[in-house]
């Protein structure tokens, strides 16, 4: 080794030590490889009660604890009934948290359920909503790095399809929902030709349009609506388990977007998804998260 040599690699040295911290961003890499691997035949579109399902919710499970989510009283599978065509059904919701500064809750919702076989078609459900459920995998992962100032618990739900069952089972937890201030629901983020994108509520809850207003969207144009009355069959304040928790008093942002070709059709599958569209979609819901943690705090 010459001298030259020794002084570069002092050099290269000193570099490594004073370069500031790599920036934690959302692992989008795994965000595709969760919602491929959610909405692929193996889970014959996840709905409530069949193996499906259930191989749908080991795969959550896995991803929960591999992330370092605290199980949620003491578990991550979360049981519960509901009747159905006059049927007793068993869904199973999976639930964990990250710890915050302070014990006050925003509650992280996506349903992982969805229409499962019909006429020997698999309905994969990529958007509606393997989309949901990986974008909240993808935001775990990120608190873990990143250390929120509410607790963040995160609640995938079985059985929204035709019930919000899911949601309205632990929307029953009157002394958990206490500690809640905010729900944030995500369903159907990943599809959209014009990058459009709704956050949902703000028509109940105007205190935070202007959180969301300064949010950073890049390319996404971040639109507001579909929760008034007069939005008809378009208001979607119960159109998804958000509707659970706001019947109980808890306030939403639900983010989603305009119903789409694919939207309960077969073809709602991963090849159909757009995966930059639905890259920025998951980075513009962590944002809007980052930004209402901070606005709630102080
Ligand atoms: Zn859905």
């Amino acid at each position: 080794m010459n001298k030259t040599t020794l002084l570069s690699l002092l050099f290269i040295g000193l570099m490594e030590c004073s370069s500031p911290q790599k920036e934690i961003t959302l692992n989008t890499d795994q965000l595709i490889a969760d919602i491929e691997y959610l909405s692929s035949d193996k889970l014959e579109g996840r709905l409530v009660g069949t193996p499906g399902s259930e191989k749908a919710r080991a795969f959550l499970v896995q991803r929960y604890e591999e992330i370092g989510a605290q199980p949620f009283k003491s578990a991550l599978e979360h049981p519960f009934t509901f009747e159905r065509r006059g049927e007793e059904l068993t869904g199973i919701n999976v639930i964990g948290s990250i710890a915050g500064k302070t014990d006050s809750v925003i509650l992280i919702t996506a349903h992982y359920d969805h229409l499962g076989i019909r006429d020997s078609l698999i309905y994969n459900g990529a958007d509606d909503n393997a989309s949901g459920t990986a974008g909240l995998l993808a935001m775990m992962d990120y608190f873990s790095k990143v250390e929120p100032n509410h607790t963040m618990v995160f609640a995938t739900l079985d059985a929204e399809e035709g019930g919000l069952n899911g949601a309205v089972a632990l929307a029953s937890d009157s002394t958990f929902l206490e500690r809640v201030v905010l729900n944030i629901n995500m369903d159907m983020i990943a599809q959209n030709e014009k990058n459009e994108l709704y956050a949902v509520g703000t028509y109940h809850f105007p205190q935070f349009k202007p959180v969301l207003e300064s949010v950073e969207t890049g390319e996404i144009s971040l639109l507001f609506g579909h929760d008034r009355p007069e939005d008809g069959n378009q208001d979607w304040t119960y159109a998804s388990d958000h509707g659970a928790f706001f019947r109980q008093g808890v306030p939403f942002i639900y983010f989603g977007v305009e119903d789409h070709e694919h939207y309960h059709r077969a073809t709602d599958e991963f090849e159909t998804i757009p995966q930059e569209f639905y890259k920025k979609s998951a980075q513009v819901i962590l944002n809007a998260v980052l930004a209402i943690d901070e606005h709630l705090f102080n």
